[in-house]
């Protein structure tokens, strides 16, 4: 592999109108009454869907918080990413991986260890009221608008041009996404085709993220390396990745993106396969890996589905899955640090990241590991976290790559963005 080239080995490449489509999905479920609330075995679908509402409005705003930054298009990050790394390393092109997000299911019923899906049978859809989905719609995105709004009083002393320009573009972005139209239609057909079942169940915004991810990969060749996320409670989407679907022909993806942090313990029972397949397949998986994350804190309740400990059956099971412990299990007692650089050490597939650590205070705990552990050396992988990483406006790309200068020597640097990704990837 050309050698003037490097990595931003974990990124995310997505955008507002895939977050609002998301939503409309959610919301759509929810007066359909077939979103998963809970086990769908346990019947409580029958909830009214107006107590929901302040949820969804909720996990709106929250979702928000996930991209400050992200209000150019996919393209355009790409690109803005690519420019930043070439004021650093004039010789080089840079190379991401994108990693999917799905946000599907945060609200959904959890899987625990060993427990498996509940198959969504027998729950009938009743064909949802155009204009209850919109009056519901209306409300969802009027609370959003309000909340922009007072987040504009709030920043306008500050960085107050990107501020207003991000937040001018958010509200054009409800504006193209105030109908339901749309969906409601799509949805009609396929509630009385029943067409939900084949594939994998689709979900408007994950599509929508999906195919701007491949239409970047068809436009940009070589350029990308995307990794697709697979949540186990998305009816058939594990079937299409054994199907090896995602991995076909021109347009695929590189790898899969796992976020236990939604609601799903990686040792509960759909995941196995994903395992198996990864490992015979050389398909590398990246996982997220740290306290917090999304949502943000240490004290969301499935946290703990995120340690690394719930990994080490599965390393010790599939030795040849290249698996990339993300952010080096970022955590402020650093105890899940401590986790991941032993499995760094027992295990010769097991990979990790040093994405988001946005400033020196964050990185230099980090010494003792690099310094200790010489398989960190080949394992370790550069990432921005990128648009993640913006949302506190707290660094700049300038700054965030003089921090990685100042922590390691040129090639010490360049085997973190360029050997140690290629060797993660298989290239
Ligand atoms: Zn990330």
């Amino acid at each position: 592999m050309n050698d003037n080239i490097r990595f931003d080995a974990h990124c995310h490449i997505f955008t507002l109108k895939y977050i609002l489509k998301e939503v409309k999905s959610l919301l759509h479920d929810i007066i359909n009454r077939t979103y998963p609330w809970e086990a769908p075995s346990k019947q409580s679908l029958q909830l009214t869907s107006e107590n929901r509402i302040a949820e969804i409005k909720d996990f709106l705003r929250q979702l928000y918080e996930l991209l400050h930054s992200a209000f150019s298009s996919e393209e355009e990050n790409l690109i803005f990413l690519q420019k930043e790394e070439k004021k650093e390393f004039p010789d080089d092109n840079l190379r991401i991986i994108p990693l999917m997000m799905d946000v599907f299911y945060m609200l959904a019923y959890s899987l625990d260890k060993d427990q498996d899906v509940t198959p969504m049978v027998g729950l009938k859809s009743g064909l949802v009221d155009e204009k209850e989905f919109q009056d519901s719609w209306d409300d969802v995105i009027s609370d959003f608008k309000v909340y922009l709004n007072n987040q504009k009083a709030l920043v306008s002393s500050k960085k107050g041009y990107v501020a207003e320009r991000k937040i001018k573009l958010a509200l054009e972005a409800i504006e193209e996404e105030s109908s339901v139209r749309e969906m409601f239609l799509s949805k009609k057909i396929r509630d009385i085709r029943g067409s939900n079942l084949n594939g994998f169940y689709r979900t408007d915004g994950f599509c929508y993220h999906m195919d701007e991810l491949m239409a970047l990969v068809k436009n940009r060749k070589d350029e990308l390396y995307p990794f697709v996320a697979i949540d186990p409670r998305r009816p058939g989407i594990i079937k299409t990745l054994l199907n090896g679907d995602f991995f076909k022909g021109e347009q695929r993806f590189y790898g899969v993106k796992l976020y236990p942090r939604m609601g799903y313990h990686p040792q509960c029972k759909p995941m196995d396969d994903v395992y198996k397949y990864c490992s015979d397949n050389s398909i590398p998986i990246t996982y997220h890996c740290g306290m917090s994350g999304f949502p943000p804190g240490t004290k969301w309740k499935h946290t703990e589905f995120g340690n690394p400990i719930n990994f080490e059956p599965i390393v010790k099971k599939y030795p040849n899955l290249r698996i990339d412990f993300a952010h080096m299990g970022s955590s402020s007692d650093l105890v899940w640090s401590r986790t991941v650089d032993r499995l760094v050490r027992e295990n010769e597939n097991v990979y990790t990241d040093f994405s988001c650590y946005t400033s020196l205070k964050d990185l230099n705990p980090m010494r003792e590991f690099w310094d200790s552990n010489p398989k960190l050396k080949t394992r370790l992988m550069f990432g921005t976290d990128f648009d993640v990483m913006y949302l506190t406006d707290r660094v700049t790309m300038k700054e965030y790559y003089e921090n990685f200068k100042h922590f390691f020597a040129d090639d010490e640097l360049f085997s973190i963005m360029h050997d140690n990704p290629i060797r993660f990837l298989g290239l």
